[in-house]
């Protein structure tokens, strides 16, 4: 099987399923689950609350240096946030801090920081890590690197069900276009842009349930574990 120092990564657009599968792997694997979207989502909400203009590189570099963020796995449930010792876990979570993350998270300064924190927490290995860049900068020599996609239309009928179970009604032509946005922002900015590395498994979760996935996933490490 894989080696304990181990590092696997899930890239992938918003909505392909890749906290379940990365939850569910690094369960079978024994392994950390490392949500990065969940570390950006922190990051908006702090600059947001703060009013901070990214363009303002002072106050930003200030900002930043006085986060603290703590991840701390939470069973079958998201991953816990702490912001500087404040549980943002569940104000972290709504389609509108997708969209800050996702305006933060092309800045420069804000990825210096959190590429530095995820490589620190991947430091003694062990670690599934989830997000968009995983494989392409952050761990590029990560053992087993997938790439989740699945249809658009498909990605907002699961994450409005799970806005759903949330107790969140939102309508279904809004998370659609979201989506579309942050896949299109994402993919296009200049900065460690949205895309398969070229080593990674393309895994296309349409069609597939989460088990089914995982034990794809499983397969595949344990083949390339021999
Ligand atoms: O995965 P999640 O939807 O929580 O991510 C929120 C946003 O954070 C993404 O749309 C993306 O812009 C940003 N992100 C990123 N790099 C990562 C993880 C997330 O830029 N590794």
């Amino acid at each position: 099987m894989l080696e304990p120092k181990g590092i696997v990564t899930i890239d992938g657009p918003s909505g392909a399923g890749k906290s379940t599968i990365s939850r569910g792997l690094a369960a079978k694997l024994h392994f950390t689950y490392l949500d990065t979207g969940a570390m950006y989502r922190a990051v908006g909400l702090a600059l947001e609350r703060q009013g901070i203009d990214l363009a303002d590189t002072d106050s930003l570099a200030k900002c930043l240096a006085a986060i603290e963020l703590t991840l701390t796995p939470n069973g079958d449930d998201d991953v816990r946030v702490l912001l500087n010792g404040e549980d943002v876990s569940q104000a972290i979570r709504t389609p509108e801090m997708g969209l800050v993350a996702s305006r933060v998270s092309a800045n420069p300064l804000v990825r210096e920081k959190l590429t530095a924190l995820q490589r620190q927490l991947g430091a003694k290995g062990a670690i599934v890590a989830e997000g968009r860049d995983m494989g392409t900068v952050v761990f590029p020599k990560a053992f087993r690197k997938f790439f989740l996609n699945a249809s658009a239309e498909e990605r907002a009928r699961r994450r409005q069900k799970q806005l759903a179970e949330k107790g969140q009604t939102v309508d279904y032509q809004e998370i659609l276009d979201q989506i579309s946005k942050r896949d299109y922002d994402d993919s296009r900015r200049a900065l460690a842009p949205l895309k398969p590395a070229a080593d990674a498994i393309i895994v296309d979760s349409s069609s597939m349930g989460p088990e089914t996935v995982i034990a794809c996933m499983l397969a595949s490490i344990a083949k390339s574990a021999r």
